[in-house]
């Protein structure tokens, strides 16, 4: 059977279900923020699933894979679609699996929280809050947007990471519920290292119908910007205060110059050429603590708290200066600006930076985000760049390397080279066993398709839809 009739026989099998075949909304409904990258712009941006299918149930979802195996159809899974690297993009087409009638939380206990994959990280929030006081440890700065299905699958740390580390350490996440795309899916859960296999896989190996993630005290944090004349001493103080572990924290990150004096407008009038800012959230009740802290580092000073500010336009949430939102204010005044994503580890990380600031400096702007790892604190960076050429932009992947920053490359689809260049053999070795057709996002995985590959090019999904 051809590929055709394999798709109007699926969707004939289907048609009790929630499809969308509208092409306009299914072509929506196949991108991500992959436009972040010019690179993946070029490679990716004609792609467009077949149809959309929405279960509204496990059991629905079980089905969808069911026919899906029987007529060798890929399926790609969906949460709110605001990965970066076109994780939830169908390279080859076919099913769009949309999550978002998955979406109920099941039960919230003192300090876990069992929820569906398509809920949305500030909806699990507000149920947590208003059930008993608690909230999520981290979430991506898409709160807002995004669902905790798509965090975990696709994500890797965010608000929360400066007390709780990234969400592949210990503890961070309870429990997956993962369906398999066999003839007969079957329903496996995973706790302890089982859960490597699916957490941050992209849905190629196993699609998650149920989390359970951990619960912190929820508090209505008092949110800042503070300045510093001077950008090392901002990274200083950044450092510093991630290492204040009797001050509750969610979020320390820092800006170099002019990055929020170019892009950020509501913050803009309130600064000085040249000042670099920090955006934080300390919890109400950790805000003396914070504040005899920042009187030891005299050029610190704080403009705005969000529980008592004059400013007369309100800067809205800081978290969503910082993360992958600085990329995206960026863009909307420069649409020339790219990101990278550098791991700069303890202990010589601010040597790292201030030598990469040296080498390309003006090309490419510091954003730092402190991380935990392995109880120490490092700064992931999520630098911005000013583009200019592909082969310029991996030339400057190559000089952080070089230079012992390893670069997570968002300019790649593929779980190895947006990782640490290399296979992940727990994932590999699920997929064998729960996606023996290899339907489940192809493409994504090179070890799947190329064992062989030498990382030297940007891979090229040989199975990919043409334009
Ligand atoms: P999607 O983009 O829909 O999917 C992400 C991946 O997960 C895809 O591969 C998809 O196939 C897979 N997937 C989705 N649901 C399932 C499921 N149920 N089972 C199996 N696989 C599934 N990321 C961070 O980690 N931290 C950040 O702070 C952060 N900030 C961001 C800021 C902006 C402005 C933007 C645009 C992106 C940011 N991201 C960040 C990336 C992204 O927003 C997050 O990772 C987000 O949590 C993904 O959720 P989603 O529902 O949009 O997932």
């Amino acid at each position: 059977m051809t590929l055709s009739a394999n798709l109007a026989a699926a969707k004939a099998a289907l048609a009790h279900l929630e499809i969308d075949d509208n092409p306009v909304s299914v072509r929506a409904k196949s991108r991500d923020f992959f436009w972040y990258s010019p690179v993946l712009k070029a490679r990716l941006d004609h792609i467009s699933a077949d149809f959309v299918v929405a279960p509204k149930s496990e059991a629905e979802l079980i089905e969808v894979l069911r026919v899906a195996y029987a007529h060798n159809i890929p399926v790609t899974t969906r949460g709110a679609g605001t990965g970066n690297y076109g994780q939830a993009m169908p390279l080859a087409g076919g099913i769009v699996l949309h999550t978002r009638h998955l979406s109920a939380v099941t039960a919230i206990h003192p300090g876990r929280v069992i929820v569906q994959p398509g809920c949305l990280l500030r909806d699990v929030d507000a149920t947590c809050k208003a059930h008993s006081a608690q909230e999520l440890r981290m979430f991506s700065s898409t709160w807002a947007t995004a669902t905790i299905g798509g965090f975990i699958a696709g994500g890797s740390g965010g608000v929360g990471s400066c007390t709780w580390g990234a969400l592949r350490d210990l503890g961070n996440i309870i429990r997956l519920r993962v369906v398999t795309m066999e003839a007969e899916p079957r329903v496996l859960e995973f706790t302890g290292e089982e859960l490597h296999r699916v957490s941050h896989a992209y849905g190629t190996n196993g699609i998650i119908t149920e989390l359970e993630m951990p619960l912190a005290p929820a508090y209505d944090w008092v949110e800042m910007f503070v300045t510093c004349e001077t950008f090392p001493e901002a990274a200083r103080i950044a450092a510093d205060l991630g290492r204040e572990d009797g001050i509750l924290k969610k979020l320390i990150t820092v800006f170099e110059a002019p990055i929020a004096q170019d892009y950020f407008q509501r913050v803009a009038p309130h600064l000085a050429p040249g000042q670099a800012v920090l955006g934080l959230m300390i919890a109400p009740h950790a805000m003396d603590g914070f504040l005899t802290f920042a009187a030891r580092y005299p050029g610190a000073k704080v403009i705005y708290r969000s529980d008592a500010h004059d400013w007369p336009r309100d800067p809205g949430p800081v978290f969503e200066y910082g993360w992958n939102h600085t990329t995206l204010r960026a863009l909307k005044v420069d649409p020339t600006i790219t990101y990278l994503q550098v791991r700069y580890a303890a202990p010589d990380h601010l040597e790292k930076i201030e030598a990469i600031r040296a080498k390309l400096g003006g090309e490419v702007l510091q954003h730092l985000e402190v991380m935990k790892e392995n109880g120490a604190t490092m700064f992931a960076g999520l630098s911005l760049v000013k583009f200019t050429t592909e082969a310029r932009l991996d030339e400057i992947v190559r000089i952080h390397e070089a230079m012992g920053c390893m670069v997570f490359n968002p300019h790649r689809y593929t779980l190895e080279e947006g990782g640490r260049q290399s296979v992940d053999d727990r994932q590999l070795a699920f997929k064998r066993e729960a996606d023996p057709k290899g339907l489940l996002n192809p493409g994504k995985m090179i070890a799947w398709d190329e064992p062989g590959f030498d990382y030297k090019n940007v891979y090229a999904y040989k199975g990919m839809k043409r334009p």
